[in-house]
């Protein structure tokens, strides 16, 4: 199996939450940990893509991580706004392989994004009226599914440019292809990240 093992040892922190509250801010805690987990996977397999001298595999893997990384950070600004507070996972084992195997892991774990319990959470929020977690979790499973395309089609496009991070919502471009403002967010494309 997939071999992403991480010990959690402090879990979501919530002050001052109402008891509805609190499922809320539990969906949103395991997004900001999916995406703390995924960033430093992909840090560490752009770091092994590298020493392969795969360099368009690390490159994807590290724009991803940034883009993880962002997601991260949105989604416990959010949990901050609604009264409760984020610790990262305090202790992560990191999986080593071959980079043709991690862009298999990868796309395996990205695919589990679509699952049933992720639109489950999003739908629950929506039709809550929690438009701000919604968003957030719309946002992180859109992330989510055009990581897995990239991943899926690595090896069928040329990219050589780099890529381009929204830093509002983790949005992921190629240079070669690119929004002028994020369809997301509508953050104007001069503020994207640029990561080689
Ligand atoms: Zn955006």
């Amino acid at each position: 199996m997939l071999g992403w093992m991480y010990y959690a040892v402090t879990r979501p922190v919530l002050e001052r939450v109402n008891h509805r509250d609190v499922e809320v801010l539990a969906d949103l805690d395991d997004c900001c940990r999916r995406k703390h987990i995924k960033s430093a996977q992909y840090d560490h397999f752009a770091a092994i893509a590298e020493e392969e001298a795969h360099l368009s595999a690390a490159r994807l893997f590290r724009a991803m991580a940034h883009s993880e990384r962002v997601q991260e950070a949105q989604c416990a600004l959010i949990i901050t706004k609604l009264g409760g507070r984020y610790q990262p996972p305090g202790r992560m084992l990191l999986f080593r392989g071959t980079t043709a195997g991690n862009i298999q892991r990868s796309i395996h774990y990205e695919a589990r994004s679509a699952d049933s319990t992720h639109r489950a959470r999003i739908a629950r929020n929506l039709h809550a009226g929690n438009r701000l977690a919604a968003r957030m979790l719309i946002w992180a499973s859109a992330a989510d599914l055009r990581h897995r395309w990239f991943l899926e089609h690595l090896n069928g496009f040329s990219n050589e440019g780099g890529f381009f991070v929204c830093p509002e919502c983790g949005n992921l471009y190629t240079t070669s292809h690119c929004d002028r403002f994020c369809p997301h967010c509508l953050t104007d494309a001069r503020r994207f990240i640029f990561v080689r």
